[in-house]
C-alpha cells in the first residue's frame, strides 16, 4: 500500500476507470492505505493524513482554519469510510483548531492527545482559541475548541493494524507525537520535519535546536519509505528528503542568527535563498524570538 496525494488519487482512479470501463469515481475509489490533505498557505500548509482501513479512517491532526477542516471532511467523506479517531500530535493551533468542524461533521469519532499534551491542552486551548479566533473574522476559525480525550496506549487500531503513537519528542515544540504505520511503511513526522516551508522557531529561538536534531535523526532511523512532513507546499516529496530539508533550515538559521547583530539584520539574512519557501507566517515570530525588541 502506498500514501497517495489527492491528486494522485484521483489520477489513479481515472487511470482505473479507464481500464475498467467504468466513469472515475471520487477518492472512495482508492485502495486501503492513506489519503493526504495539505492546507492552503491561510492554513499555513500543514498536513493531515487520513489512514484507511477497508471501512474505518483514523485521522492524524486537524487543522487550523474551518475552511480547511471542513474540505478536509468532505475528503474524509468522500473515502466512505467510518471515522474512528483522530489523533492530535502537538498542542499548536494549525494542528488543532480546526478539530469542532471535523466532530460536527462525524460526531461519532473520538479526538485523543497522548496524556502529557493532552494535560497541556487542557491548560491553553481555551485562551489559545480565544487571542486567534478573537482576532479573526467570524467564520474563519470554529466558533469553539475541543479538548481531546487523553490517551496513555501507545497505539490505535485500525482494524487490527497498528497505528503506532511513538513517545513524546522534540520538535518545533518540545513534545510532539508522530506516527508509525509500519503496514504502510508510512511515518507521519508531523512537525519534527517540514520541507519548502519555512519552519516555527519561535520556541526553539530559546531553548536550542539540539533536541529537534535529536528527533529528525531518531525518525531517520526508522526507516519509513514514505514520510510525511508537518508543514510542505503541495506536491512536495513524502520521502526522507524531508529530514534533510529541517536539517538544512535549522543550519541556514543558526548560522543567520550568528552572523547578525539585531533582528532586522537577521531576517535579510535568514531571507537569503529561502525567498521561495512557504509558510511566511512563521518568519517574524522566530526573528522576534531570536532578537527580543
Ligand atoms: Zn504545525
Amino acid at each position: 500500500m502506498e500514501l497517495l496525494n489527492r491528486r494522485t488519487v484521483l489520477k489513479s482512479a481515472a487511470a482505473a476507470g479507464a481500464a475498467t470501463g467504468f466513469l472515475p469515481g471520487a477518492v472512495h475509489a482508492a485502495a486501503a492505505g492513506a489519503e493526504l490533505f495539505t492546507s492552503d498557505e491561510a492554513g499555513l500548509l500543514v498536513d493531515s493524513v487520513v489512514v484507511l482501513g477497508e471501512k474505518s479512517a483514523v485521522l492524524i491532526d486537524a487543522q487550523f482554519t474551518a475552511g480547511n477542516a471542513s474540505l478536509l471532511a468532505d475528503m474524509i467523506a468522500g473515502t466512505g469510510r467510518t471515522l474512528e479517531s483522530i489523533l492530535i500530535t502537538h498542542v499548536h493551533p494549525d494542528h488543532i483548531l480546526g478539530l469542532p468542524v471535523l466532530l460536527d461533521r462525524f460526531p461519532d469519532a473520538k479526538a485523543y492527545a497522548q496524556t502529557d499534551i493532552q494535560a497541556i491542552l487542557a491548560q491553553i486551548l481555551g485562551g489559545m482559541h480565544a487571542q486567534i479566533a478573537g482576532g479573526a473574522p467570524a467564520g474563519v476559525f470554529a466558533d469553539r475548541f475541543v479538548v481531546p480525550e487523553a490517551l496513555s496506549a501507545d497505539h490505535i487500531l485500525l482494524e487490527g493494524e497498528r497505528i503506532e503513537i511513538l513517545p513524546p519528542m522534540a520538535g518545533d515544540t518540545a513534545l510532539i507525537t508522530p506516527v508509525h504505520i509500519p503496514s504502510l511503511d508510512t511515518l507521519i513526522a508531523t512537525d519534527v520535519a517540514y520541507i519548502d516551508t519555512h519552519l516555527w522557531m519561535e520556541e526553539v529561538a530559546t531553548t536550542g535546536t539540539e533536541g529537534w536534531r535529536a528527533s529528525v535523526e531518531s525518525l531517520r532511523g526508522i526507516g519509513a519509505k514514505t514520510v510525511i512532513p508537518g508543514h510542505r507546499k503541495s506536491g512536495s516529496p513524502n520521502d526522507s528528503t524531508v529530514f534533510d530539508a529541517t536539517l538544512a533550515y535549522l543550519d541556514h538559521w543558526e548560522a543567520a542568527r550568528a552572523a547578525s547583530a539585531n533582528a532586522e539584520d537577521f531576517r535579510t539574512k535568514l531571507m537569503d535563498g529561502t525567498e521561495d519557501l512557504g509558510f511566511g507566517f512563521a518568519i517574524d515570530r522566530g526573528v522576534a524570538a531570536a532578537f527580543p525588541a
